[in-house]
């Protein structure tokens, strides 16, 4: 369903990316209206990444960094809005000036911490999407590659 002002893509790009999705993540939030609109890395529930048992050796090393940025699949997302409403208030912005999960690639990014690493599990808050999203990626904090923190040897 279309709200006021909302346009859509006819299909003109082809959706041709191949991401292999590296887990799943497990939060609290079994319905879109539950979850937050961003995460809350401090007040945040705990949820739960958990990475398919061959990566396990990928993992390695994660633990030394408080924050983590985690990509996802925000696989529940209509991938055809060009501008939208999210307000539903007539109010009218492009998907790219918006952290909207509606978007050509649903891609989701969350700055969480890193409570604990059980394995190929890890303990985190900061996420807002919903339990069962596909995990695409995990990096370190970008601030932990800083010149600075080069020089406190972080990387
Ligand atoms: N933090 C991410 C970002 O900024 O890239 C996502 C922000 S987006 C506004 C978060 C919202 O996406 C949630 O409040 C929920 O409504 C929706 N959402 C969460 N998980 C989803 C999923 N798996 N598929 C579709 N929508 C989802």
């Amino acid at each position: 369903m279309l709200r006021a002002g909302e346009t859509v893509l006819d299909n003109a790009l082809g959706f041709d990316a191949e991401v292999t999705f590296i887990g799943t993540i497990h939060t609290p939030f079994k319905e879109r209206g539950q979850c937050p609109r961003q995460g809350d890395a401090e007040a945040g529930p705990d949820c739960t990444i958990t990475a398919i048992p061959e990566l396990e050796p990928a993992l390695a090393g994660l633990e030394r960094f408080d924050s983590v940025e985690v990509l996802y699949w925000l696989h529940l997302a209509r991938r055809d809005l060009l501008t939208q409403s999210p307000k539903a208030d007539g109010a009218v912005r492009g998907t790219f000036s918006l952290r909207s999960p509606l978007r050509p690639n649903p891609i989701g990014t969350s700055r969480v911490r890193l409570i604990r690493r059980e394995g190929t599990r890890l303990i985190v808050r900061g996420l807002d999407c919903l339990d069962g999203t596909p995990l695409i990626d995990l990096k370190p904090d970008r601030c932990s590659f800083t010149v600075q923190a080069r020089a406190k040897g972080l990387d």
